[in-house]
């Protein structure tokens, strides 16, 4: 598998170096590449922005380099292709796992006040937001995406059970968790998890995400039956 990701400031995918994500990229189980947008720009400046027409505020993203570098990026392997918006619809759990799923992949990021629509009619397969606020720009909102789609490629972590368990997975939120400490500023873990009574334990973990769900998030277990 092969994310591609098409910004303005490809250091800021340096992030993604470290830890899980940063090991899955080492250990060549998810190929990563950061492409400059301004590196497929024709203009004698290497401008990628301009004024909008119509006026008001802000500058939008250029559609020429856009459409080049999707084009460059997509005739060596063809990609599901993304524009990282706030119009898209909302990452999830599903969502992610869906995308681990798609095979390559490419990530556009807009900055300022967003990218010409024609680079997004022409380059983009799906719109994909991360929630409803607005961000400078999509590089933290692909960050994001790419790190929730990782953990469901098979081998990117320890343990295949991990996503299994998580909050999301089964329209639940996680039971809460101890380590070591048993006794930390007066606070006891429950004597449960210290009883070695493995069937116990599976209870009152279900018992646990039944209540953190019901109390904190009511919406996932309308939506499940
Ligand atoms: N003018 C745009 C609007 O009102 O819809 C917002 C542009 S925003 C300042 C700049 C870029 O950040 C967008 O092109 C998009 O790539 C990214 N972005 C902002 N909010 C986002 C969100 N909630 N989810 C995904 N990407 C987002």
């Amino acid at each position: 598998m092969t994310i591609n990701v098409l910004t303005l400031f490809p250091e800021m995918f340096d992030a993604l170096k470290h830890s899980v994500t940063g090991r899955a990229f080492d250990g060549e189980i998810v190929n990563f590449r950061a492409v400059n947008i301004r590196d497929y720009s024709k203009n004698k400046h290497f401008k990628c922005d301009d004024y909008p027409y119509g006026g008001g505020a802000g500058m939008v993203m250029t559609p020429q380099p856009i459409f080049d570098a999707v084009q460059a990026v997509d005739s060596e392997h063809s990609c599901r292709r993304i524009y990282l918006s706030p119009k898209g619809g909302t990452l999830t759990a599903a969502k992610a796992k869906e995308l681990s799923a798609c095979g390559d992949l490419l990530f556009l990021c807009g900055h300022y006040e967003g990218v010409d629509q024609r680079a997004i009619d022409l380059c983009v397969d799906e719109e994909l937001s991360v929630g409803d606020y607005v961000l400078t720009g999509g590089e933290l909102a692909a960050m994001v995406t790419i790190d929730a789609l990782m953990r469901f490629v098979p081998g990117v972590l320890g343990s295949e059970q991990s996503a299994v368990d998580e909050s999301f997975s089964s329209s639940s939120l996680e039971y809460p968790q101890y380590t070591r400490p048993r006794v930390f500023e007066g606070l006891k873990v429950p004597e449960v998890l210290v009883s070695g009574h493995h069937e116990n334990v599976e209870k009152w973990r279900r018992e646990q995400s039944r209540k953190i769900t019901a109390l904190r998030r009511p919406d996932l277990i309308k939506n499940e039956t």
